[in-house]
């Protein structure tokens, strides 16, 4: 995106005082997917940013994850595996619980679709804490496969969520305080 363009689409992403609770401010994508041109630039966008050699998979966080997750998949032409919360997928499955700021949650995936040596590319929409894209990667290396970029629409300045990733090719379209 040039600089003009990823100014324009970031405004399309609505700031959300307070929501879902007192002090959180929420980064509703909503109006950014329903319009075409803006969901098709960020999908390219996101494809052009792959570093380093093709993946072989794209890996999204439910729920916002597939949104964007699946139109990628099929840009960067690649299948999409999804990583959904507890009890939603058949078994056998593999899983991961990670700490949030108030009690747990658990990360599943079906690990027969994730194979061993498969390069993945993981996807969410905002990087906050990090806590759930480690918990993705944590998952997905768990199969045998190697995380070889994490992306997402935008990050959270504030909370360094990729301090949590690092040593991770990380990417986010842009940044908001
Ligand atoms: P975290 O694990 O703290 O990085 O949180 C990331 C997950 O929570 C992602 O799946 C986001 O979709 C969601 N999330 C966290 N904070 C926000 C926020 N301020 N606005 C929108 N989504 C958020």
């Amino acid at each position: 995106l040039s600089t003009r363009r990823a100014s324009e689409v970031a405004g399309l992403v609505r700031a959300v005082p307070d929501f879902p609770e007192a002090g959180v401010t929420f980064q509703d994508i909503t109006p950014l997917l329903a319009d075409g041109e803006a969901l098709h630039d960020v999908v390219r966008s996101l494809a052009r940013s792959v570093s380093g050699p093709q993946v072989d998979l794209v890996v999204g966080m439910e729920a916002r994850g597939f949104l964007l997750g699946a139109p990628l998949a099929i840009e960067l032409g690649v299948g999409f595996v999804p990583l959904r919360k507890e009890g939603k997928l058949p078994p056998p499955v593999e899983a991961v619980t990670y700490d949030l700021e108030y009690g747990s949650a658990r990360l599943e995936v079906r690990s027969a679709t994730v194979p061993a040596g498969a390069r993945v590319l993981v996807i969410d929409d905002v990087l906050a804490t990090g806590g759930t894209a480690a918990a993705a990667v944590d998952l997905v290396e768990r199969c045998g496969a190697e995380v070889v970029d994490v992306q997402f629409l935008l990050e959270i300045d504030a909370l360094a969520g990729r301090e949590a990733l690092a040593g991770r090719a990380v990417t986010s379209l842009w940044g908001v305080p």
